[in-house]
């Protein structure tokens, strides 16, 4: 329950110790607020609702609690120099460099699960300056972990970000002087809290809002792309004729073959094969998705000999399309409800502000489970496979209108991206520790994000089916050499993330420098993580050019395309900085100072 506002001045808990300092809040949500202290390193922390006090309260309480206690309860003695019994002078923690992370993704051997947990040994580190605490891959119990800092009475303030911790420590004893900004608050206080009370009115309804156009636009934007691109023609110079009825969307037939797909995917899902994960949300992911995509595959011809027109995938597409994007609407206004009884800790910090579509769209869970099925991870396997079956039906689709002939160009198209969604599935297991995966509660974002997917992207493919120029072969090879180039880029760098993520110590990864955080895990700052803050994005943005080249040039729809993905890469890069940030403060700067560039080396 929230009980303090934005702005207010609080006593709160600094995170992983016992020690009570004061702050004031900067921002809020159902379970944490943010903190920023009031020491000269102005350090912001999440903390736990209920780690945050009213000065007064928790001044006047731990006053007369302190008097009866002993001397052996705290941490360092009462140096005798000390001017009140009640005061002690700043404890300076000492912070080494850590070599053990907090957090680890214990790996065994192939047979055993790899679980995803934390360890509870506690590293040689001191109070974490800007922890966020909802990390996502730390394992949910309704007790936090708590961190037992080594406090040392060194006078070495340098915490492990470079950063002055000049704090004072407020341990339970300690009794606070009011500062001289309250005693002075008086009328600008009470002008100040009413013009606060004023925007608050204001800010809910801003950010319901701005999400409005947002889901409309993720729901609109795939039916639009898909319009636009048809057999008679492709163009974005005019608005495509969008049928406005429903019945246009609506197909049983469609549902049906949603509805049996999924079911298929679902029992394929338990198929005790392939490397258990266990995330933290108590599933178990069992990594076999090349077994579904194998199966899958196979049902293809065995369903045309058994004369069910595979093709119908392509002749339904618009209803295809309309009925996963209502599924996902469904399924996540599904999972909105179950946000209601869920934990806090398996809340998303950002998915649960109360307001219906700001949360709807968010997410209020952030990797749900239903029984040992992970549906994140669930989804995004479906989509890869999905994705993978409706470029074999273009390239079947092809074949079937000009047998015995096939197009190189297309054929290339639709094994580019068979390519790269099966290589998603193979190395699936990554996807745990993606920003997607850790840190993107379970919302319409997500949802909608998935099924658009499985639709928009084939329309590469589709342009080359229905309006293709061939391509002569050594533009081909150039554009192999692109796809080559950008997906050995974003597999490169995704693979070097997962594997230190999950095992930082391991032999193969020991060539590469890491710098020690606050938050208990090291960044990478040589391999790909040293040359780009994002290089698997670039890997993408290359992968995705060659995918346009191969429809050339005579269409700009491609390359409208390529824009939005750019556009919204780079606007991921912003956002997974500013959570990055908020979670490893000032190890974040320096990991920025030293590894200058986003995505191009020496551009941006
Ligand atoms: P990322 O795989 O890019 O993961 C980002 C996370 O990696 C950060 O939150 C951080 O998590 C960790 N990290 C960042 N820097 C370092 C470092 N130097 N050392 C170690 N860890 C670091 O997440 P995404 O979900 O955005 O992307 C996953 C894949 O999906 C990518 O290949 C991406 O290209 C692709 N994608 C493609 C899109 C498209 O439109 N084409 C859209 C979105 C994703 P922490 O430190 O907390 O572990």
């Amino acid at each position: 329950m929230k009980k303090f506002n934005v702005k207010d001045k609080v006593m709160a808990r600094w995170p992983g110790s016992s020690l009570w300092f004061e702050g004031t809040i900067v921002d809020l949500n159902d379970i944490e607020y943010q903190v920023r202290f009031t020491d000269e390193g102005k350090s912001e922390f999440v903390v736990k609702h209920r780690d945050v006090k009213l000065r007064t309260d928790f001044h006047a309480r731990k006053r007369s609690k302190s008097r009866g206690r002993s001397r052996s309860r705290g941490r360092t003695g009462r140096s005798p120099g000390r001017p009140s019994k009640y005061y002690k002078e700043p404890e300076i923690v000492k912070e080494e460099v850590i070599q053990t992370p907090t957090k680890q993704l214990t790996k065994q051997l192939d047979s055993e699960p790899l679980i995803l947990n934390t360890i509870t040994q506690t590293p040689d580190v001191a109070p974490r300056s800007r922890v966020i605490s909802t990390d996502h891959m730390t394992p949910r119990t309704s007790t936090p972990m708590r961190q037992s800092p080594r406090l040392s009475t060194s006078k070495d303030k340098n915490d492990i970000d470079g950063q002055v911790n000049n704090v004072k420590p407020v341990t339970e004893t300690v009794v606070a002087a009011p500062s001289l900004g309250s005693r002075m608050c008086g009328l600008t206080c009470r002008v100040g809290s009413g013009i606060k009370a004023i925007i608050h009115a204001f800010v809910p309804a801003w950010a319901t809002i701005k999400t409005v156009p947002l889901i409309i636009g993720m729901m609109i934007m795939p039916i639009i792309l898909n319009e636009s691109c048809t057999r008679k023609k492709c163009t974005v110079m005019e608005f495509p004729s969008i049928p406005r009825t429903l019945q246009y969307y609506y197909d049983p037939l469609a549902m049906g073959i949603v509805g049996a797909f999924l079911a298929v995917q679902i029992i394929l899902y338990f198929i005790p094969l392939g490397r258990v994960v266990k995330p933290p949300n108590g599933a178990t992911a069992r990594c076999n998705g090349w077994i579904a995509v194998v199966l899958s595959l196979a049902s293809l011809p065995l369903l045309m000999y058994m004369d069910y027109s595979v093709l119908v995938v392509y002749s339904k597409y618009r209803q295809l399309l309309a009925t996963s994007l209502a599924l996902m609407v469904l399924t996540t206004l599904v999972g909105y409800i179950r946000g209601a009884y869920i934990p806090n800790d398996a809340k998303n910090p950002t998915g649960n502000s109360g307001l219906f579509l700001p949360d709807l769209f968010s997410g209020r869970e952030m990797a749900p489970a239903i029984k040992r099925l992970d549906v994140k991870f669930f989804s995004f396997r479906v989509t890869c496979i999905a994705w993978i079956m409706i470029n074999v039906i273009i390239a079947v689709k092809d074949l079937q209108a000009n047998p015995g002939q096939y197009s190189p160009t297309l054929l290339m198209a639709c094994l580019l991206q068979i390519f790269y969604a099966a290589d998603w599935v193979w190395f699936e297991e990554t996807y745990f520790t993606t920003y997607e995966y850790t840190r993107t509660g379970y919302g319409l974002f997500l949802t909608l994000g998935h099924a658009s997917m499985i639709f928009t992207l084939p329309i590469f493919t589709r342009l080359i089916l229905n309006h293709r120029t061939e391509l002569e072969w050594y533009y081909l090879s150039l554009i192999a050499i692109v796809n080559l180039i950008g997906y050995t880029i974003t597999r490169a760098a995704n693979s070097q993330k997962h594997a230190f993520r999950s095992n930082p110590s391991a032999p193969a990864l020991a060539h590469l420098e890491s710098l020690p955080t606050s938050a208990g895990t090291n960044l990478l700052v040589s391999g790909w993580w040293g040359r780009m803050r994002h290089p698997n994005y670039t890997g993408d943005m290359l992968v995705i050019i060659s995918w346009a080249l191969l429809c050339g040039f005579k269409y700009a729809l491609p390359w409208v395309m390529v824009a939005l993905d750019m556009f919204f890469l780079v606007g991921r890069t912003f956002e997974v900085e500013a959570a990055c940030k908020r979670k490893y403060g000032a190890s974040w700067e320096s990991y920025t100072t030293r590894v200058r560039y986003r995505l191009i080396p020496r551009v941006f």
